[in-house]
């Protein structure tokens, strides 16, 4: 690996690799750098697994354009290719009291360009979901879930095809970026590997922040605090109550401990939001009591003992408890200076939705660099 490559991506989570897919399918000779030894092990498997409509995110914002563009090339990419996933819609429930909020919603969806969402009377809602109490609802048919898996397969299956590697058990230790091409240490083989490439996008999900502080070149000024927001998620045991998705309103972190299903049709709820110091997966029994105590403000049935600790995720956020939430935040050498360098930091939900887009803006993105000359 001596001579300088084409381009480099940190990550083989969804994103990383969508980005990857994206360069190489333009032309570009790309090589992923992954510490796992399997692609998909961090945030990119430890997530609701939904296809998500586009509703929630300020308008014109990386996170609603990506969003809405992202959910309508992966259904087309997903059909084309033969990824399991289901479009089964959700809804989303509002309690008395909530009702201006869930109007407000519709109206940032249309902004947005979510345009088929349909208004329902507490009744309405009973008509999808008869287990469900509320007050008034939102139908999202545009809503799906996803094999995360199958779409990481697919995925590598093109990038493959069209030339990519990746490098499995391959840990970016750091970088040197400025001027030219960057230069990076990585660890893994039997010695310490020196790599460079022309471009080089950082998609090291939770540790793409903190990676920056070890790229020498880097601009001081723009190095941020990393915060993680763990999301746990408790499953359902027994009969399988829903046959959609059941969200509640949004609150600030989060969307709220939803109903989400997987392709089998069994039921977990989650994600709630709990700020940890660093990443960690364990789902504490006792959070359960929370859970009961949500999940029954929209379904009164749920019984006792009936769910069990489940997995959690953790989210990548660039801002901590209490903020307005912050968008994805993809950066090039126009911001920072550095020569070939794209970073894409806090790429929380709807990440996972948007990463066919992620992945056609950074290409296009590292195509204007190149054209300028400057990367
Ligand atoms: C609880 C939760 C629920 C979510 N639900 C949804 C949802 O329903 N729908 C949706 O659209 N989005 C959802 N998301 C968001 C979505 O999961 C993420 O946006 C997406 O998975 C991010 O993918 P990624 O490739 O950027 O990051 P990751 O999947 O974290 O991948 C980053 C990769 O980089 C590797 N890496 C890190 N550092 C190094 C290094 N130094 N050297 C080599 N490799 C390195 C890691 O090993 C990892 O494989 C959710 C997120 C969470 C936490």
């Amino acid at each position: 690996m001596d001579d300088q490559l084409d381009a480099v991506v940190i990550g083989a989570g969804i994103v990383g690799l969508a980005v990857a897919r994206a360069l190489a399918l333009r032309g570009r000779a790309v090589l992923v750098l992954e510490r796992h030894a399997l692609p998909a092990q961090e945030t990119s498997s430890r997530n609701s697994g939904v296809i998500h409509s586009g509703i929630y995110y300020p308008a014109s914002s990386l996170k609603a354009r990506l969003c809405v563009a992202g959910r309508a090339r992966l259904y087309e990419f997903m059909e084309h290719r033969g990824v399991a996933h289901r479009r089964c819609g959700k809804l989303i429930v509002a309690q008395e009291g909530q009702q201006r909020a869930l109007e407000l919603l519709q109206r940032q969806a249309l902004q947005n360009g979510v345009t088929d969402l349909v208004a329902l009377s507490g009744a309405g809602v009973r008509d999808y979901e008869p287990a469900l109490r509320c007050a008034a609802g939102l139908w999202c048919p545009s809503t799906g879930i996803v094999d995360v898996h199958e779409l990481a397969q697919a995925l590598i299956a093109d990038l493959e095809a069209a030339g990519g590697t990746i490098a499995y058990r391959t840990v970016v230790q750091s970088a040197r970026v400025g001027t030219g091409a960057a230069r990076l240490l990585c660890l893994g083989g039997d010695e310490p590997v020196e790599i460079e490439s022309a471009l080089l996008v950082n998609a090291a999900g939770l540790a793409a922040v903190e990676l920056l502080r070890r790229f020498a070149g880097y601009p001081a000024p723009l190095l941020r605090t990393a915060w993680f927001a763990k999301g746990n998620y408790f499953s359902l045991a027994g009969a399988k109550p829903f046959r959609h998705l059941v969200y509640p309103m949004p609150d600030e972190a989060g969307l709220g401990i939803h109903a989400t299903l997987d392709l089998d049709g069994a039921t977990r709820f989650g994600p709630n939001v709990e700020w940890v110091d660093r990443p960690e997966y364990a789902v504490d029994p006792r959070k359960a009591d929370e859970f009961y105590g949500s999940i029954r403000s929209y379904w009164p049935d749920l019984a006792d003992g009936a769910l069990q600790p489940g997995y959690a995720g953790v989210r990548p956020k660039l801002v901590g408890p209490g903020a307005k939430a912050a968008d994805f935040v993809i950066e090039g050498p126009e911001v920072h200076g550095c020569a070939g360098l794209v970073n894409l930091l806090g790429i929380e939900s709807p990440g996972l939705t948007s990463c066919l887009a992620i992945g056609e803006y950074v290409a296009s993105l590292a195509g204007a660099v190149a054209e300028n000359g400057t990367g």
